[in-house]
């Protein structure tokens, strides 16, 4: 079942140059209870789409149309106590570099009690016994992070008592946006085995927004790539990293690079994304394409079921 469906949804950025639509007609499920994955590059749109999801776009953003329906709701229809309160409790996000985001100045059992708080009212003993129990389950001393204050944890420490923050409301979805960006390999590949505990634990819902296509690999049941502000392939993580059918996604997959496998064989894409102020018409991905034909140029190709549920954007696969 879809616990999130997100149609057509256009977002644009005012900035001096001009127009940026960062988002260009975006269509998108999210399974319940599956890990689902965005990924794409840098400045493809990913966290910009979160963020239209979320209403914590920057002031210069904004949305030109579509929906995004959560559970039978178009929550952009909602007002803005609404949709903050679904924000937490309903689906919560673990944002870039999230380990900033700590008040440095609280006890982190302060922090995770206001949070509740904020929301609804529950004593504060009820409260800690949950932190505890969070806190456990992200592999923390419970005792030693509640009494302590964010610069007496380390980075990895304060990723996972973030993350536990995030389910304190017992959110539906979990929305974790790189969540293992600046930290190191040892605890990124300690994260993600945490991050699937969670999951099996609670059959949690999750979408995961990132680059970094070996964690994608490790953890999401489906994917979803992004390319200039539009989706171009969805599919299972098998179909995704062993039959990928949109060229770019088959040049996401050479271009990663393998403790075991011959350096030599790893391709990256040639040329680099374009300017999201002035994008190539047709397939915004035809300069880059070794198999672009003259009506790549001309239209876009639309989003079509190639078959089983892969979709792809790509006229290798559509009249
Ligand atoms: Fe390449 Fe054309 Fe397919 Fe775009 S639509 S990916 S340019 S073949």
């Amino acid at each position: 079942m879809d616990i999130l469906k997100v149609r057509d949804l256009v977002v644009d950025y005012l900035v001096r140059e001009g127009t940026l639509r960062v988002v260009s007609g975006v269509s998108l499920d999210i399974k319940g209870g599956k890990v689902n994955a965005l990924v794409g590059e840098s400045g493809c749109g990913k966290t910009t789409l979160i963020d239209a999801i979320l209403n914590t776009l920057p002031p210069n953003g904004y949305i030109r149309s579509g929906k995004v329906i959560f559970k039978d709701v178009d929550i952009l229809r909602l007002g803005e106590e609404e949709r903050r309160r679904i924000r937490w409790e309903k689906i919560a996000v673990v944002f870039q570099a999230a380990q900033n985001s700590l008040n440095p100045v609280m006890k982190i059992s302060e922090q995770f009690v206001e949070t509740v708080l904020a929301h609804r009212r529950e004593t504060k003993e009820k409260i800690l016994e949950r932190a505890a129990k969070l806190l456990e389950m992200v592999h923390l001393d419970p005792a030693q992070v509640l009494n302590s204050y964010p610069h007496e944890l380390s980075g990895g420490m304060k990723q996972r008592t973030i993350i536990a923050m995030s389910l304190l409301l017992d959110p539906e979805l979990l929305i974790l946006d790189e969540p293992t960006s600046a930290l190191d390999a040892l605890t990124q590949s300690y994260i993600i085995g945490m991050l699937r505990e969670i999951h099996e634990a609670k059959k949690q819902s999750m979408l995961l927004v990132t680059h970094d296509l070996p964690i994608v690999a490790e953890l999401a049941d489906r994917v979803a790539v992004m390319y200039a502000g539009k989706i171009f392939e969805v599919g299972t993580v098998d179909e995704i990293f062993y039959e990928p059918l949109h060229p770019y996604t088959a040049g996401l997959i050479n271009a990663i690079p393998s403790i075991y496998g011959d350096l030599s064989k790893m391709r990256p894409i040639p040329g680099n994304p374009p300017s999201l102020l002035n994008p190539p018409s047709g397939c915004r991905f035809h300069p880059r394409c070794q198999y672009a034909k003259d009506v790549c140029k001309r239209k876009e190709p639309p989003l079509v079921d190639a078959g089983g549920g892969h979709l792809v954007a790509c006229y290798r696969y559509s009249g």
